[in-house]
């Protein structure tokens, strides 16, 4: 926990909370600090400060909020991502927003097995709770969107163009063909990500028909929890 986050409804206008439970725990057992100390906090999806702390048990944390500071800046870029096992998609959630994606779509493909949809790590409280766990390990405020596409084609032909208007698309798919993986960009942009056995022809073909240029680190093939980051740092960072 690298900034204690406070949702709107907690702060009052005296800027002093209570906490406890899981943050208060945390606070206590790992930060350990002392009253007087100064914590970072920040309330979801708004600014970010300093919090004075005022008393701390394993109970109770109490703090005096000072909110002076905006979110870092997200990243330049919409992530498509082939809906991946459900246990990998919790964590890369979390490592997904702790590196500032903003936007993040589940798409389906041929390779993605059809019961990924049916996880409850999907369900609305079950993606909240790893952004937010996100937002805490990158010293973020700003709560990404999850989208879920449960059809590929309808999302490509319908959905897609809106999207990558005005902004570049690459589509990482490591074959001999694919252009070097770019690096610096500034410019907005949307990444396809596959799914373990990777995009079909057919999908790879539409996403290119699309606009897409596909892009590849290298000859090795990494997992999808490896390729996300690797290809979002090399990109942006
Ligand atoms: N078996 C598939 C690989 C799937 S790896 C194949 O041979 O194509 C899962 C996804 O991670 C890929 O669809 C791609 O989006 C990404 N990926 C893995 N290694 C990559 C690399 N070297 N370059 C670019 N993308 C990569």
């Amino acid at each position: 926990m690298n900034i204690v986050l406070l949702h709107p409804a907690e702060l009052p206008a005296t800027g002093q909370v209570l906490l406890t439970e899981r943050r208060a725990e945390h606070i206590h057992r790992v930060i350990q600090p002392k009253p007087g100390d100064n914590l970072r906090v920040g309330v979801v999806n708004g600014q970010m400060g300093l919090a004075e702390v005022l008393h701390c048990t394993d109970k109770q944390v109490a703090l005096q909020v000072t909110l002076n500071q905006p979110a870092p800046a997200p990243l330049p870029v919409t992530l498509l991502l082939a809906m991946p096992r459900p246990k990998v998609l919790r964590r890369l959630l979390q490592s997904i927003t702790a590196l500032g994606v903003k936007q993040i779509y589940l798409i389906n493909s041929y390779r993605v097995e059809k019961s990924y949809w049916q996880t409850p790590f999907l369900e609305a409280d079950a993606i909240q709770e790893q952004l937010l766990l996100g937002l805490e390990q990158g010293r973020d405020t700003l709560l990404p969107e999850v989208h879920q596409r449960k059809r590929f084609k309808p999302f490509v032909e319908d959905e897609l163009p809106a999207l990558l208007k005005g902004k570049q698309g690459f589509l990482a798919h490591p074959t001999e063909s694919a252009l070097p993986c770019p690096s610096n960009q500034q410019h907005d942009s949307l990444l396809a990500i596959g799914p373990e056995g990777g995009f079909i022809a057919y999908e790879v073909e539409k996403l290119e028909q699309a606009g897409f240029q596909t892009i590849s680190l290298g000859q090795r093939i990494l997992k999808v929890e490896t390729a996300v980051p690797a290809l979002l740092s090399k990109l942006f960072l």
